[in-house]
């Protein structure tokens, strides 16, 4: 059993819908002509946080009472669920404290800030920020917010799905990067729903398998975190998202860091997208893949790409070392 389900997705798409337009989908030649299949990029780079997670921040917002607004809410995060959280906190006026790990990009940290959430810096890995999070609403009364484990926030990011699956229903597969797998898990439930015909495929990195250890094991397993890629930069799989992703997921790919590069040099060079790179990661997977589909979905799910990840994008290798 889970406390996943379409009905769920539904009611936060409602709830989302006067804050959040729906977000572009598009194809660009010159990327399907690079890759030779077609390919529709989700862009969730063009939200007001830059990241598919303010989704599941307005939506969890959007549940709460006003008692437990009033409390405040605490979480952590690498930096977008953070940006989110706070974001959706401004909306309604309520306090939002984010514990961050060390390893946090400046520019997340700032732009948290910049929404006026409190930014405590914690914890070499986001297990023990968030570890810290859990504490710290124990001892403060906080309503504390899990960034995996909250069916109002998973629901929230498989509003992507909605709007993808109902635009493109001919799509026959769609590559989610994964950290926690919310966003994997939501794309599970719409599809089951909606698309029964579309495989999910999941994509980490292989320098932070945790969600991916899990998957295969069916039970939350922790796992080294050595990517620089905060998006996906998990210690420790997540039991709400694992309970779809484990019987329902199709496949999962795991990608180096440098095929992570490859993928936003790719995408800034075909389809001016400028992604982060666990956004970028769903492309890498794809051009992983060895069974690639004729037509399917990769999902931009951020464009806070940092000061190192821009740094990678200049640097020299020529395009076609992706492929
Ligand atoms: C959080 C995040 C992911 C991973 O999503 P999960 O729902 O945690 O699996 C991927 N890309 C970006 C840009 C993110 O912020």
């Amino acid at each position: 059993m889970t406390a996943l389900t379409f009905a769920g997705v539904l009611q936060a798409a409602d709830a989302i819908a006067t804050e959040l337009p729906p977000t572009p989908s598009w194809s660009y030649p010159a990327l399907n002509a690079t890759v030779g299949c077609d390919i529709v990029v989700k862009h969730e780079n063009v939200q007001p946080t830059g990241a598919f997670k303010v989704r599941g921040g307005v939506s969890f917002i959007s549940g709460l009472s006003e008692q437990e607004r009033s409390r405040g809410l605490v979480t952590a995060s690498t930096g977008n669920h953070a940006q989110s959280v706070a974001y959706a906190a401004r909306l309604v006026g309520a306090q939002a404290t984010v514990v961050m790990p060390e390893s946090a990009p400046q520019e997340k940290v700032l732009a948290t800030q910049l929404l006026g959430a409190t930014v405590v810096t914690f914890g070499g890995t986001m297990g023990e920020s968030c570890d810290h999070a859990r504490e710290f609403a124990a001892s403060t009364g906080m309503r504390f917010v899990s960034p995996g484990d909250e069916p109002a926030i998973v629901h929230g990011h498989a509003t992507i799905y909605l709007e993808l699956l109902q635009r493109h229903p001919d799509l026959e597969a769609i590559y989610v990067p994964v950290g926690s797998g919310s966003g994997a898990a939501g794309a599970c439930v719409v599809r089951d729903a909606i698309a029964p015909g579309c495989r999910i495929i999941g994509v980490q990195s292989q320098l932070a398998p945790a969600a991916y250890n899990s998957w295969r094991s069916g039970q939350v397993e922790s796992a080294e975190c050595h990517t620089r890629f905060s998006g996906v930069a998990t210690s420790r799989g997540s039991a709400l998202p694992l309970s779809v992703m484990h019987p329902r997921l199709d496949d999962f790919v795991l990608v180096s860091d440098e095929q992570i590069t490859d993928a936003m040099r790719l995408l800034a060079g075909t389809a001016h997208t400028l992604a982060e790179g666990a956004a970028a990661a769903s492309l890498a997977g794809l051009l992983r893949d060895e069974h690639r589909p004729q037509r399917c979905a990769v999902v931009c799910t951020g464009g806070n790409a940092d000061a190192s990840e821009l740094a990678d994008l200049a640097a020299s290798r020529h395009l076609a070392a992706a492929l």
